[in-house]
Parts: C-alpha cells; structure tokens; sequence
C-alpha cells in the first residue's frame, strides 16, 4: 500500500464559542478590577486557517488531494469585536501559485455576491460563515501549488493592522488519482407479466454519489439490462429465481429476494458474461412499492460483485439509507476492500479500527468535516452543503452518511493498488468494430467441460437450493474454490462418486445465516446426480438429477432483415428439442464485436418466442444472439445470423449549474457534465463540448471554468459525441448580472 503524503499542518481553528467568551469577560473583569473605563480596541480582522477540500477534510488539511477532482477551498475569518447590527460586508481574493510562480487572475469567493458578512463569530458548518472559492483546472492538475488568501484586499474596511488579513497555505500536493470502472446492471424480472425496474434515476444517483464522494478523477462506466423471470403471464419457470417469501393476494408470485439476485447475477457473469471481466459489478434491482428486504445489498470482494435494491418508481432524493446513491457507495466500498463501521450496531464484522466513536465521520475531538459539490442535474436544488461531523461513515448502516477520511483514505490506497479494477481507456465498442481495434476488456475464458454451481445454504437451517446449474465448454471465470466444509458431489447412475469438490461457501459479511454457493468445477461425462454435500450435517442438503443427453437448438431466427435500427422491436423465434424430453429454459446472449464477448439480455426464458428491444442493444457492424437452452445442467446453443444495429446516440447530463442560476460578472462559473454512451461507455473530454448563445464556444471537458461570461441572460449547451459522432445535448439557463 502506497502511503500518503500528509501536508504540513496549516492554521489551527478554534472555535471560540459565546459562552467561552463571556466566561473569559468576566475572568477579565475580576482580575482587572471593576469600573475602569478603557478605550475599546481598534477592530481588527484576521485570517484564521484555510482549508482545502474535494469531499472531506480537516483544518489541517491531512486529508490527500487527488488531481482532477472538483476543489474547494475555505478561508475562515474573525474580528475581536462582534457587532450584530452592522458586520463588516466584505470580499476576499485566492492567488495560486506553482513552483513560485502564478497558476492565473486571483480567484474571487464563489458566495453570492463574492461577499461575506464577517460577524467575528463563525460556524464552520455553515457555507457562507466562510469565503470559499472553487479551483480551476489548471490549479488541480497533479503536482504542488501553493494558495495565498487576502480578505478585505481593497482595505474597505478600516483596521490598524492588515498584515493579518493574508494567510498562506503550505505546500499542497495533488496526488496522481486512478479513474474507477464500473460495470452496472439494471436487474429486472417479470412477476405476472409486468416488468419491474430500478430506475435510470436511480443509476444517475449511484453515478453522482461516487463521483462526489470517492477519491477519483473520474467514473467510467458502462450499463445494461438484464431481463429474468419470476413466472405468472404466458412465461412459467421452473425452478423460479424468486424464492422470496412475499407475496400477497393481489400478488400470490413470488419476487426475488436477495440471494436470488446475488447468485443468479454472479453466476451468469461467471458463466456467460466476457466484457469487463475486471470492472466492478454492480447489479441494482427494485422491489414492488410495499416490499421490504431486510438486506438492502451486499457485495463479494473477490469477485468484484455487488447488488441492492431499491423500490420501483420512487425517487429517494435525501439522505436516508433507502437512497440508491447510498447503497451503491456501501456497496462499491466492500468491493474495494472496506468493512462495515459500526453506528447502529448490527452492522456484520465491524472494522474494529475504524477511529470514530459512533462511526462518525468526525465526532466531538476531530476537526473533519464533509463537503459535498452537490448534482443540480438530480434536483435544481441540491447544489453545495456542508456535511457535519457527527454524520456517519458510508460503511455503516445509519441514515445521513458522508465518506470519512479515514473511508477515503482506504480507498485512495486501494484504487491505486488494485490491479484492473481502474483504467482510464474508454471501453469503446464502436471503436473496436468501426476502426478494427482489438476490443481491450474481452476474458479469453477457460475452455473445457465445465459445471457452474450457483445458489444459496442455510447454514443453520442446513438446506441448500440449486438456483443455477449450466454445463458449459467455455467460462469467463472460474471463481477461487477454497476447500471447506460443504462439498459438491458428481454421481453416477449407481450413486458412486465420480468427484468431490469440497468448498467453502461465499459469505456476503450480512450476517444472516444464508451464504452462498458460487462455482464453477470440471464436469465428469456419465454424472447422473449433482449433489450438495454438507460436512455439518453429514447427509446431502441438495440433489439435482442429470438426464444423459443434451438439448438441441436450431433455427434461432428474427423477424426483420439483418440491419435492426436503432429502437424496434425485434421478435426472435427457435426450435429446440431435448432428447430425455426434460423442460427447457433458455438464456440470450448479445455479441455486438463479432463474437468476441458476450453479455446476457435475458434469462429464464420460456417457450420458443422472446422479444428484444433493439433500443439495448449496442451497435455494431456485425452482431450475434446466441440463445442457450437448459435441460437442467446441459446446454445446447444456437447463434442467429450475424446483422448489423445501428448505433445510439449518447446521453448528455449537466450536474452544475443549477438552472436559473445567477452569477455576477467576472465571477468563476463551473460548469460540470457528461455524456454517457450505451457503445463508448462514459465519453472522455475531448467529446463534451460547451456553449452559450450569447458567447458562443467555451471549451471541451467534463469541468470547466469560464471566468467572464458577459452580462446577461445565457442559454448553456454541453454536446456529448460520440465515437460515431452522434450526439446529445442537455442546456441550462442562467444569468450573469453586472453587480
Ligand atoms: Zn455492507
């Protein structure tokens, strides 16, 4: 682990509070006698401590910087004279400087009006009790600057001594910061013959939390769907990946409950899935309004995995656990090596050095505190806050979470060690089949004849259920198999052993006494039975029979010709035949790099019909389904003919500024967005580009900073390109006044 270069302690801030103060008045009044009329001092200010933060941080600023990050900087000041009635209303400026020399103009304070009333009492909670200024980016690019802060730079108001109104910063270091790839999964199934979804809202929420919380330049991500099946409608299943125990009269088919997600999700990726074999996974999945699962996620370590769930059709926008950013955060932490903090005390296998008392991000005795650049492209409200410090750390399970130092710290170090889990290259697919460039994120998979094992045991109640069972010549990744106390057993016809696969199972660190079974074992021809063999209960807590043929699958077809638009609905329809005569599912497959990788749309399928909408799929030159049929255990397959889909365009997305925003002249604006794209994954700056009306171009990148946009009102415009130089736009207006 790479350790951290701490910064040189700046300005301690004390916070003097009323009661001190007039405890020390009447200390003074004792000691100096009474009655004594002396001149009042002259008022001074004074510069108190400067604090430079991109999420959390303390007065010290021991917390690293990482380059590219949104920055912020605070400068605290006081006056020994508190009047209520009539505070100085005054200004500041920030000079930045590299190796000596000026990074630029003097920044002006971001605070309405690039003003602050200085009432000699503050409140390092509050935003405006302080000036802040935003650094631009050429101040934020790795290396080491220093900041000088000057209040009242003008003299405006009168004071003896102005030598303290400055204060310098030290030598800050931005530290060379890795991007974080994520690989998202929209999880949804059809209960009844409806679909139910998390949103993209929900999504846009995760993306926004990690992109101001975690320590990282930048999030890449790519997103799909993935389609299951709880049964009811025309489709039935069986068996179903919904062995929730809730249902209801209106209801009476089940719903998936965690486990089944969990198991299934990791399964089909291990099986099936050779994109981005690297990336962190996280698949999101909703539950009908009025169900509540215990576990709101969880997440395996090893093999980069994670789910949780969120309600279908809500919009959690505040700081409850039940917000999707939450969980996802969590999550994502446990997948980068973090263990739970303790706040409500349930929370399973606390990290016992996590520092804080009631996991706390700052708590009574340390100075840390939060700051959140806000997304007003969620809500045109929700732009910059404080974040107290007596919130909790994202790994407990508490209400309002914030990232600690000591979280953020963690996983810094962790991001920069882990190998594949960052890189900073788009996953272009338009790329890799438009301009022949070889694909970078395809697994070469491991070739022979193989069992994947996937499903759940009840460790106390010592049952096991086999939710997923595919034997297959080609898998993305075997999972680790340590030996332990449960076993995987192949027997033949006559219940002789042909192998044992002893295993331990995967704990999700939940604390439930349900863990799960996840791997993937060399098949033995002739196998009759796989079974589940528990060395607890000493007898087999599972059993599945194998019927000695394999399906067959032909004539996997599609109902238009082979150049799919952009958004139809294309209808697939096949033959399949299964010689022992055993019901058949069927799990599609999409390939749009001529079969390099793979990725599943759906699963669970019954029936010889299943819809796609082109609208999911990415485009490509040459395209394949692949439909596999399950007996069971054996598979069969089938690939359709190669087609072409035509691409789509990218998503653009303003997360700052808030519409209708108004800013004075000459003040910084930031404009931050981005462009996502189902092919080219998260666009890179070179394809985001800005406008206004009235100025016309104002540059390229996911956060710039224009300084003197003319008086007036502006209609802001990003533009995403794509690799195939289609486009999208979002627009905000806001308005630039001359005072
Ligand atoms: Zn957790």
């Amino acid at each position: 682990m790479a350790t951290l270069h701490r910064p040189t302690s700046l300005f301690p801030i004390r916070h003097i509070t009323k009661t001190t103060r007039r405890l020390l008045a009447i200390v003074l009044l004792v000691l100096g006698g009474c009655c004594k009329s002396e001149p009042p001092p002259p008022p001074d200010l004074r510069v108190i401590g400067l604090e430079v933060t991109q999420a959390i941080q303390d007065t010290h600023n021991s917390v690293p910087l990482v380059t590219g990050k949104r920055t912020f900087v605070r400068v605290y000041v006081t006056r020994e004279i508190i009047d209520h009635y009539n505070p100085p209303y005054l200004t500041a400026m920030l000079e930045g400087f590299r190796n000596g020399l000026s990074l630029g103009a003097p920044l002006s304070p971001a605070n309405v009006g690039q003003r602050i009333y200085v009432y000699g009492e503050w409140d390092r909670r509050n935003l405006n009790d302080a000036f802040y200024f935003e650094l631009p980016a050429n101040w934020i690019q790795e290396g080491q600057i220093t900041l000088k802060a000057t209040i009242d730079p003008s003299h405006d108001f009168p004071e003896n001594d102005y030598s303290n109104n400055i204060v310098n910063s030290g030598v800050l270091t931005f530290q060379p910061g890795k991007a974080l790839r994520l690989h998202f999964v929209k999880y949804s199934y059809l209960r009844d013959g409806a679909q139910i979804a998390p949103s993209q809202f929900d999504i846009d929420e995760i993306v926004s939390q990690l992109r101001r919380m975690y320590p990282i330049p930048w999030l890449n991500y790519q997103q799909y769907v993935v389609l299951s099946n709880c049964g009811g409608g025309t489709n039935q299943i069986s068996p179903p990946p919904c062995n929730s125990t809730y249902a209801d009269a209106a209801h009476p088919l089940k719903i998936p409950s965690q486990e089944d997600v969990e198991t299934l999700l990791l399964g089909l990726r291990q099986t099936y899935e050779s994109n981005n074999p690297d990336a962190l996974y996280f698949g999101l999945y909703a539950l009908p309004v009025n169900v509540v699962d215990f576990q709101r996620g969880a997440a395996w370590w090893y093999d980069r995995v994670a789910v949780g769930w969120t309600h279908a059709g809500t919009v959690i926008l505040d700081d409850r656990l039940e917000n999707p950013g939450r969980i996802g955060t969590h999550e994502i932490g446990h997948l980068l090596g973090r263990a739970h903090v303790l706040c409500t005390g349930t929370e399973a296998l606390p990290d016992a050095t996590y520092p804080y008392p009631g996991g706390q991000i700052g708590g009574l005795y340390t100075q840390f505190m939060g700051f959140d650049s806000g997304d007003a492209g969620l809500d045109p409200s929700f732009t910059l806050r404080i974040i107290p410090p007596d919130w909790v750390d994202l790994m407990s399970y508490c209400d309002k979470a914030w990232i600690s130092d000591y979280t953020y710290t963690k996983i810094y170090n962790y991001i920069q060690t882990a190998i594949g889990v960052t890189m900073l290259r788009p996953a272009s697919h338009a790329r890799s089949v438009l301009q022949n460039i070889a694909y970078d994120f395809v697994s070469a998979g491991e070739k022979g004849d193989y069992l994947s094992v996937y499903g759940t045991i009840d460790v106390s109640q010592q049952v096991a259920s086999v939710s997923f069972l595919s034997r297959q010549t080609n898998v993305t990744k075997i999972p680790i198999r340590k030996p332990g106390a449960y076993h995987i057993l192949l027997l033949n016809a006559q219940d002789k052993r042909l192998a044992d696969y002893a295993f331990t199972p995967l704990d999700d660190s939940n604390g439930d006494t349900r863990v799960v079974i996840g791997q993937i074992v060399p098949f033995v021809p002739g196998t009759a039975r796989v079974a589940i063999y528990s060395d607890v209960a000493r007898r087999e807590i599972a059993s599945v029979r194998v019927s000695p043929k394999s399906p067959v699958v032909s004539a996997l077809e599609f109902n238009m010709d082979a150049r799919l638009p952009a958004s139809a609905r294309v209808l697939l329809n096949w033959s399949a035949n299964d010689p022992d005569g055993d019901m058949l599912t069927y799990t599609l497959l999409y390939s749009f790099d001529d079969g390099q990788s793979w990725r599943v749309l759906a699963t669970g399928i019954t029936g010889s019909t299943f819809a796609v909408d082109t609208g999911q799929l990415e485009g490509t030159k040459r395209g394949y389904f692949r439909l596999i049929a399950n007996d069971g255990v054996n598979t069969g397959f089938a690939d359709s003919v190669p087609f072409s889909v035509a691409g789509k365009p990218p998503i653009a997305r303003i997360s700052n500024p808030a519409n209708g925003n108004t800013y004075v002249y000459g003040q910084t604006v930031t404009l931050e967005g981005y462009g996502q794209d189902i092919e080219d994954g998260t666009l890179d700056d070179a394809h985001l580009s800005w406008s206004s009306n009235r100025d016309g171009s104002l540059g390229t990148g996911h956060l710039i900073y224009p300084s003197f946009l003319s008086v007036g009102v502006h209609t802001i415009t990003l533009i995403a390109s794509d690799f195939t130089e289609q486009t999208g736009t979002a627009t905000v207006t806001i308005t630039i006044t001359q005072h």
